[in-house]
């Protein structure tokens, strides 16, 4: 069994063996422009001009080639392989977001079908994920999160939405393949909550085919895990994330003046996270995980709870994941230690993914914390290989 303590997220070479000086010398310039707040700003303004005026490709070899596979799932390819190479697996995420019709749900139903059925032949895919919104509308979402009576048209809107839900989670299970379902704002997670609920105990049988995913920024996730697995008579699946909505939630509990779904601060948030981890571990008969984290001590926690349990790094129900093009230290290093990785791999078409280049453009921007410490990990990867140093 692979030792914890031999792990050390501050090996470069394995970080970035799978990148050339040059890759490595592009995602630095990148990342330190991110430092411009008012680059930040007019980022997406330029980014969706710069598409508009046939200029796609600029977008296309920068920001979306680091944070993206590609526009279509062909085109991820070349992801897929190089991140196996290194034994990480892929999750194939089509990150469109914001179009809200009918053609849109269903055109988006039919991508993650399609994602489902690449997993089921590819075991370099080992999960398939998507996010509800992406196939149900929002204020429909809220209405039901809200118990609100719906109109009649409401309700046929509501009848088709939960098929394309139930037909994806179907899918999931006929293919066995294991199926995240991305956890989106406070006001509309009632409904997806039972949505899931509802899948896992019906496809959750044998295994844990059907994960939701609870985000530990909200003080009562760790309650309501508890309860899901003392209660549900199948097998539960949870993907663990601190949440990334934070400022949104917090000021609509302002505005509206209800009381914030959100911790305190980011030490209960941290505290509550390994405890679901702890929990998770604890209930391994009948809970499995993916902790969806870049922060490297809940990481580290995680394989030291695994360890004193006597649980195998490469044991499938343990599974730890990254996004494409960040915290490849955390990645790399789990990956060669025989821990089981799979990083994100969003795809679409450039103008689609936008809205998601924006957040990791912000979550990027800020040198402080553990952003920081990627950007000078880079930094000492290239003065390694420019002086031939090995690094321990
Ligand atoms: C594979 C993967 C899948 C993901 N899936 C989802 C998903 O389905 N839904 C979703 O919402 N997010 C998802 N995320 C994003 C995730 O929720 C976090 O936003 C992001 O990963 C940063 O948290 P962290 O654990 O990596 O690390 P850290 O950098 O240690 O934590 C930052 C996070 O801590 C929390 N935080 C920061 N300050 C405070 C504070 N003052 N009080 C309380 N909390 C605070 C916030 O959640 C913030 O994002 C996913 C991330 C990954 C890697």
């Amino acid at each position: 069994m692979s030792n914890p303590e031999t792990l050390n997220f501050g090996n470069s070479a394995i970080a970035f063996k799978h990148q050339s000086t040059r890759s490595l010398k592009k995602a630095l310039l990148l990342f330190k422009s991110f430092d411009f707040p008012f680059l930040l700003k007019i980022g997406p303004f330029l980014a969706r001009t710069a598409v508009a005026l046939g200029m796609k490709s600029i977008i296309k070899n920068t920001i979306f080639a680091q944070f993206c596979g590609g526009e279509t799932i062909e085109e991820s390819a070349t992801a897929i392989s190089h991140l196996s190479e290194s034994h990480i697996g892929t999750i194939l995420d089509y990150s469109v977001e914001g179009e809200e019709t009918e053609t849109v749900f269903e055109h988006t139903c039919a991508e993650i079908l399609k994602t489902i059925e690449v997993a089921s032949k590819d075991i370099r895919v080992p999960f398939s994920v998507f996010k509800t919104t992406g196939i149900i509308r929002i204020a429909l979402l809220e209405k039901v999160s809200a118990n609100a009576n719906l109109t009649d048209a409401e309700n046929a809107e509501w009848q088709r939405s939960r098929q394309r839900f139930e037909q994806i989670c179907k899918s999931a299970y006929d293919h066995q393949v294991k199926l995240f379902i991305d956890a989106e704002e406070s006001w509309i997670q009632p409904a997806i909550d039972a949505l899931t609920e509802e899948m896992m105990a019906r496809f959750n049988g044998k295994s844990a085919i059907v994960y939701n995913t609870l985000q530990m920024y909200r003080h009562d996730r760790l309650a309501y895990l508890k309860k899901q697995v003392e209660s549900g008579n199948y097998f539960h699946g949870f993907k663990l994330v601190r949440g990334a909505y934070m400022e949104k939630e917090r000021e609509r509990a302002m505005e509206m003046n209800y009381p914030s779904p959100i911790q305190p601060d980011k030490v209960s948030c941290d505290r509550d996270y390994d405890l679901a981890l702890a929990f998770c571990v604890e209930h391994i008969e009948k809970v499995s995980i993916c902790a969806g984290t870049h922060n490297e001590e809940s990481s580290l926690y995680l394989t030291r709870l695994m360890a004193q349990k006597g649980i195998a790094p490469s044991d499938p129900r343990i599974y730890f994941s990254q996004l494409l093009g960040m915290s490849d230290h955390i990645s790399f290093n789990l990956s060669d230690t025989g821990y089981n990785v799979a990083k994100y791999v969003p795809y679409g078409p450039v103008t689609a993914v936008i809205p998601y280049l924006t957040r990791r453009a912000r979550e990027n921007s800020s040198v402080a914390g553990q952003m920081g410490r990627e950007r000078r990990l880079i930094e000492t990867e290239i003065k390694r290989r420019k002086s031939g140093i090995s690094v321990d």
